[in-house]
């Protein structure tokens, strides 16, 4: 009889690795710790609960999250399934119900005669075969023996996220490359007059912050606030911190400006820059218009939004192999929101390249990961290669994707070139790998509400 596996949490990532386990001919245990312990976002004991929007954002695939669940769809997502079944009207994007969708995940995996749901807390690192997907509310037992394996700097308990923009959506004829004292000319500058500086501390001393639960309470420390916290403390206090001025000359006027909002390059291929120092709690719709405000930026797209809030993620680039082990242990994969991926359906996602990559580990291949052309493939490599001494989560964008080989100036085409590449690989890549989608699942809930 085959080694059975552990799957640990039964949320987003956990349901899809058990489930891809199971449909493989693996016998899973998979343990929630709900009803027993409960965290503080969730409200039931049914697996895969939604803990805040009911969306799965764009179906569009020249949209990000789209091609992302293009990828998952061609992988047999059961979590995609549950959602057409759940469905309410919401235009291009994929929501649901959110109470007719956790009962259905609840039934595919119950429905599942491999899977043997425990519902007990996993105070400590699983012994055999095992995927831990407990996301972003891992219970503090656990915690404590991951932080014991990976080490202090392995776990994080919030994160502190710059917004990041697209290269394409800059104003070349204000923003410069520049490095302080031209040390490097590494970064890229929106220089700011006085007028413009003020008017933007009074936006964002204004902006609308989002005020989060008890247990969200941020514990802030002084050298990585929040922009408004910063804002909030003196009309100077930005200019003296991260939007100094001191050592940049604007080129076009050949003079220091009043404030600077420095960008740093986030991959390697130059398409996402970060903007330093800019961690913040603000409304989306508040970073869009007041960040907007920034010289430069006025026709940016923003691939990530700045955020803070609780989230326990491992340190991946420093800690873990390519396909999410901790060392010693290829038998143990991480996925989900702990891994770094920020999001509903990229924790989905790397649910079911774990529940791939477990199969392959207890058959004696290797684990494989999906090539950077494709969504998930190029979350992955994110993961893999970003900084580890800054590493902050991220969602699915496209950003993150191998640039295409020529240069296509129309947007739009030009993210329909990308998702087009994108499927064929991901494709062209199940195919050497020997890996097809798992078998659809009959989850028993009908249809609600008009589908996009
Ligand atoms: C308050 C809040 C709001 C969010 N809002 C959004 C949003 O609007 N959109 C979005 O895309 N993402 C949102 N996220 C992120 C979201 O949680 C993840 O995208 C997604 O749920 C992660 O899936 P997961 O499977 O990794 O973790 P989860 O879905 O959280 O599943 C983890 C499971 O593990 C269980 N567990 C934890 N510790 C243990 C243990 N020791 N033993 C056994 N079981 C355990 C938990 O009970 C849970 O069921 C939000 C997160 C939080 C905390």
């Amino acid at each position: 009889m085959s080694v059975p596996a552990t799957v640990v949490g039964g949320g987003l990532a956990g349901c899809e690795a058990a489930l891809r386990l199971a449909r493989g001919g693996r016998e899973v245990r998979l343990v929630e710790m709900r009803p027993i312990r409960n965290t503080p976002a969730h409200r039931s004991e049914l697996l895969g609960e939604l803990v805040c929007t009911n969306s799965f954002k764009s179906e569009d695939t020249a949209n990000a999250h789209g091609q992302l669940k293009r990828e998952m769809r061609t992988l047999g997502s059961v979590l995609l399934d549950c959602a057409d079944r759940a469905r309410v009207a919401a235009g291009s994007a994929l929501a649901v119900d959110r109470h007719i969708f956790a009962e259905a995940m609840t039934r595919a995996v119950e429905a599942e005669p491999r899977i043997h749901v425990v519902r007990e807390e996993c105070a400590g690192m699983p012994d055999g075969p095992a995927v831990i997907a407990t996301g972003p509310l891992t219970s503090d037992a656990l915690s404590a023996s991951i932080r014991a394996l990976l080490g202090d700097d392995g776990l994080a308990f919030f994160d502190a996220i710059a917004p990041i923009v697209d290269r394409d959506g800059l104003d070349d004829s204000i923003v410069f490359a520049a490095g302080r004292f031209d040390e490097d000319a590494d970064y890229l500058n929106c220089p700011m007059s006085r007028p413009e500086y003020e008017a933007f501390v009074a936006a964002v001393r204004e902006g609308e912050s989002h005020e989060g639960h008890d247990w969200d309470a941020v514990p802030y420390f002084e050298g990585c606030l929040p922009i408004e916290v910063m804002a909030a403390r003196g009309v100077d206090t930005l200019r003296f911190g991260p939007m100094k001025p001191i050592g940049l000359t604007d080129p076009r006027t050949g003079a220091r400006p009043w404030a600077v909002v420095q960008l740093r390059r986030e991959d390697a291929a130059g398409q996402m820059w970060n903007m330093v120092g800019f961690q913040t709690r603000l409304k989306i719709g508040e970073q869009r218009r007041i960040f907007s405000m920034i010289p430069g930026l006025a026709g940016a797209e923003f691939l990530r939004w700045g955020s803070i809030h609780r989230n326990s993620y491992l340190n991946f680039p420093a800690r873990l192999t390519a396909a999410g082990a901790p060392p010693g242990r290829p038998d143990v994969l991480f996925a989900g929101q702990l891994t770094g991926v920020e999001g509903y359906t990229e924790s989905a996602a790397s649910g079911i390249l774990a529940g791939i990559n477990l199969a392959r580990v207890l058959a004696g291949l290797e684990p494989v990961v999906p090539p950077p052309t494709t969504m998930l493939g190029a979350l992955l490599r994110y993961l893999r290669e970003a900084d580890p001494r800054r590493f902050q989560p991220m969602n699915s964008n496209w950003g993150l994707v191998e640039p295409l080989p020529m240069d296509v100036r129309d947007k739009q085409k030009k993210r329909e070139l990308l998702a087009e590449r994108a499927q064929a690989d991901f494709l062209a890549w199940m195919g050497v790998h020997g890996i097809a989608p798992a078998a659809r699942v009959d989850a028993g809930a009908s249809s609600v509400g008009a589908s996009a």
